[in-house]
C-alpha cells in the first residue's frame, strides 16, 4: 500500500469536509456563531483551496441549505432522496440547482450574512481553475505513485466536495435511526459519525437546527464540535447567541 497516497487522501478528506460542515454548513448558512472579519476570510481562503475543483460559493451553498431546511423531503426540497431514483440524478438536479444560485442569488434572508469573496468567486466558475486544480493534483500523484492503478485516488480528490455533500443528503434521509419524529425523512446515519464530522446527524440537526452541537444522545459523536468550542476558547469565534 502507497501510505503517502492513503494520508493524503484522509488530509484532504477532512480538510474539505470540515470546511464543508465548519465553515459552509453551520457559519454561511445557519449563522450559527460569528467570526472575526479575517477568521471569516482565512477560512473562505481554506475552503476554496480544500476543495479545489469542487469549491462551493458559500452564498449558494446557504440558500440551497436554507431550501434544504424549509421545504426537507418535499418537491421543493433541492437534494431530497425520496424524489430522485439514483444518487447521480439527486446530485444532477442540485448541481444545476446551485449553479442557478451562483449566477443569481435568489431569497436571500434579510440580517443574515452571506459570506462573498467576488474574485475567488469569479474564478471558482472558469476552465481555468479547473484545469489548474487537475494540473496540481496530477503532479503531486505523478510525483508519490508507485503503480499506475494509484490514479483511482485522483477522481476521489477532484470530486471530493460532491462525492461528501451525495453522502449526507442521500444516506442522511433515507437510512438509520430517528431520535425525533419529524415530519422530513431526516435520519441518523451513523451512531459514531467520525466519517463525516457530525453531518450524517441529520434527524438531531434538523430537529434543532442551530444547536451547535449535531450529537444529542450520549454515544453520538460529532467532531466538529469541540473543534467550534476550542475556537471559541482561542477567542476566534463568538456564539450567535452571546
Ligand atoms: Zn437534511
Ligand atoms: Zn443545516
Amino acid at each position: 500500500m502507497n501510505w503517502t497516497l492513503v494520508s493524503a487522501l484522509l488530509i484532504h478528506w477532512y480538510l474539505s469536509l470540515f470546511c464543508q460542515t465548519f465553515y459552509l454548513h453551520r457559519f454561511a448558512a445557519h449563522g450559527m456563531f460569528r467570526l472575526p472579519y479575517w477568521v471569516d476570510r482565512v477560512f473562505y481562503l481554506l475552503t476554496f483551496l480544500a476543495q479545489g475543483p469542487s469549491f462551493l460559493n458559500p452564498r449558494a451553498y446557504a440558500l440551497l441549505h436554507q431550501a434544504h431546511h424549509k421545504y426537507s423531503d418535499t418537491e421543493k426540497d433541492p437534494h431530497s432522496p425520496h424524489f430522485y431514483p439514483t444518487v447521480r440524478k439527486m446530485m444532477q438536479k442540485t448541481f444545476e440547482d446551485y449553479q442557478t444560485l451562483v449566477r443569481a442569488p435568489e431569497g436571500l434572508r434579510e440580517g443574515h450574512y452571506y459570506p462573498t469573496w467576488p474574485a475567488l468567486d469569479r474564478f471558482a466558475t472558469t476552465w481555468l481553475h479547473t484545469l489548474l486544480w487537475l494540473g496540481v493534483y496530477a503532479l503531486l500523484m505523478g510525483t508519490y505513485v508507485t503503480a499506475p492503478w494509484q490514479y483511482v485516488f485522483l477522481p476521489v480528490h477532484v470530486l471530493m466536495g460532491p462525492i461528501q455533500g451525495a453522502l449526507v443528503n442521500w444516506f442522511g434521509h433515507k437510512l438509520g435511526y430517528r431520535n425525533y419524529p419529524l415530519n422530513d425523512e431526516s435520519r441518523n446515519t451513523l451512531p459514531v459519525d467520525l466519517l463525516l464530522m457530525g453531518e450524517l446527524y441529520q434527524n438531531n440537526h434538523h430537529q434543532r437546527p442551530m444547536d451547535l452541537s449535531f450529537a444529542h444522545r450520549w454515544f453520538e459523536v460529532d467532531p466538529t464540535y469541540p473543534v467550534i468550542l476550542l475556537l471559541k476558547r482561542l477567542r476566534l469565534l463568538r456564539f450567535s447567541q452571546s
